[in-house]
């Protein structure tokens, strides 16, 4: 997958996209990332990317013309018809099935608007659908592009090693995941629930599913209206739960 980012402030995103996970995918050629800066398409002396409303008000927004400028040629440079995504909080907000949906792509196009916005016929123009992160405002669209590439990212194949498995990570399958514990088996006081030491896979499964539930129940009820339940984690829930 190639996810480009057209921002302000590429640096930003390129110095978190280089580390870590991602940054040793894209090392190892399972993952591109590439972030274009806006203003090299501005098209005054002064490299001027924003001006003021029209109507008035309050703050500056993003000109059309270099966003539009810096998408014609990443458009024409990659060929084909990439996804485009507008970050912004009057989009849908993000979950794990619209990440599962966008990790689908070959290619992923994200503008990162800033200041006020947007001017929004760039929008009508170039862009597929606009995503948030949440119901709150940030100053820019660099932190939710960012988190969204990480989101997507380590779905695609080949960006999580085999030991970092994420189907049975919370939201993958509709539940919160189990909690987890590591050595020492008893810290300051608080030991390790005694099934996992057993060595017994069966037992531990059953322990975590279990667990599972309970948080999802205790935690995000919302989520259980969704999620695909057996008859056992229904009468597991039923029982402890109530519900
Ligand atoms: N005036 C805009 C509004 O009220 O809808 C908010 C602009 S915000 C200060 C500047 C930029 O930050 C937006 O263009 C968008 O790219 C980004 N942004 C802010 N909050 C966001 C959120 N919750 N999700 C995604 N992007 C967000």
């Amino acid at each position: 997958m190639r996810i480009d980012l057209l921002t302000l402030f590429p640096e930003m995103c390129e110095t978190v996209m280089a580390e870590s996970i991602i940054g040793r995918a894209r090392k190892k050629g399972a993952l591109q990332v590439c972030c274009h800066q806006i203003r090299d398409y501005a098209y005054d002396k002064h490299s001027r990317v924003d001006d003021a409303p029209f109507g008035g008000g309050m703050g500056m927004l993003l000109l059309a013309e270099p966003i539009a400028a810096c998408m014609d040629s990443l458009l024409e440079h990659l060929g084909g018809a990439p996804h485009t995504i507008y970050m912004s909080p009057q989009g849908s907000v993000l979950d794990q099935e619209k990440v599962k949906e966008l990790a689908g792509y070959e290619n992923l196009v994200i503008l990162c608007g800033h200041y006020e916005g947007v001017d929004e016929r760039v929008l009508d123009a170039y862009i597929d659908e606009q995503i948030s992160l949440g119901d709150f405002v940030l100053t820019g669209g660099e932190l939710p592009a960012l988190a969204l590439a990480d989101a997507v990212s380590r779905l695609v194949p080949g960006v999580l090693s085999d030991d970092e498995c994420f189907e049975e990570e919370s939201h993958f399958n509709g539940l919160l995941e189990y909690p987890h514990y590591t050595r020492p088996a008893m810290w300051r006081g608080r030991p390790v629930p005694p099934v996992l030491l057993t060595g017994h896979h069966a037992k531990i499964a059953q322990w975590r599913r279990e667990q599972s539930l309970l948080r999802t129940a205790q935690r995000r009820p919302d989520l259980l209206k969704k999620a695909n339940l057996t008859e056992k984690d229904r009468a597991f829930l039923e029982k402890t739960q109530g519900i």
